[in-house]
């Protein structure tokens, strides 16, 4: 905990220095991860029923997505930014995370849909596509243990002067004590959480001039909105 207010401490004031060495470690960090898992399939048998190596892998695999995310945060504003089909982006995102979710055989039933109007957008296509995993992740997480049949919807349309995006579950919601805490570098209500997603999205969207807002309540669940300047 103390760590963690250190470094959230540190990205207020030093955010290219906490970038760099997130940076040095996750080489390495990498280099151990993948290392790890060559190992495991190559003594497939003695390593795969201890639960020491399996603790050693989740570990080295949530720190590369800690410093994954924390490369991410201090990236978040800065912004590489070109003319790019924005509709069809966000219909691939759709499509994407439909297929995980039937490759991991999910009951969430997963709808989408993008409004034709929305054409093309200068933004930061990368970063924004990381915004809609995001969001879309949470969803599912949300779902986990849902009470009703598990859905989620995604959809975009273009108003007059911007484009809304939204992305809506009937999970577990968010209860009201934590609505305003969800934005904090390293809050998370999840066992294996980076905490960094939505501080991540945040600083994102609000380099690109956009707004992003949390709605949700605990019977019928949470609805992410997303606006961008059209
Ligand atoms: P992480 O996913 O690693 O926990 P995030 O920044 O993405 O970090 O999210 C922070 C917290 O916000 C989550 O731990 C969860 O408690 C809450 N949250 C975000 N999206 C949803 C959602 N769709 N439904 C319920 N809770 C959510
Ligand atoms: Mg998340």
């Amino acid at each position: 905990k103390d760590a963690k207010e250190i470094i959230t401490q540190l990205l207020k004031n030093h955010d290219a220095a906490v970038a760099t060495i997130a940076h040095e470690i996750r080489n390495p960090m990498t280099v151990l991860y993948s290392s790890m898992q060559l190992m495991s399939s190559l003594y497939a048998e003695t390593a795969k029923g201890s639960c020491v190596w399996e603790e050693c892998m989740d570990g080295a695999r949530h720190m590369c997505d800690l410093l994954d995310d924390l490369t991410e945060l201090n990236n978040g504003n800065q912004l590489n930014r070109a003319s790019f089909p924005l509709g069809h982006v966000l219909r691939n995102s759709a499509v994407l995370f439909a297929m995980s979710l039937n490759f991991e055989k999910s009951k969430i039933e997963m709808t989408s849909s993008i409004d034709k109007n929305i054409k093309r957008f200068n933004g930061d296509r990368t970063k924004l596509e990381e915004v809609f995993l995001n969001i879309l992740t949470n969803a599912k997480d949300a779902l986990a243990d849902c009470k009703y049949a598990p859905r989620l919807q995604f959809r975009a349309k273009k108003l007059d002067d911007k484009i809304l995006i939204q992305c809506q579950d009937n999970g577990c919601g968010i209860p009201t004590e934590i609505v305003d805490k969800l934005y904090e570098p390293f809050f998370t209500t999840k066992e294996n959480g980076t905490g960094l997603g939505l501080a991540v999205s945040k600083r994102i969207i609000e380099a690109h001039n956009g707004t992003i807002d949390i709605t949700s309540d605990h019977t019928n669940g949470t609805i992410v909105s997303i606006t961008l300047p059209a």
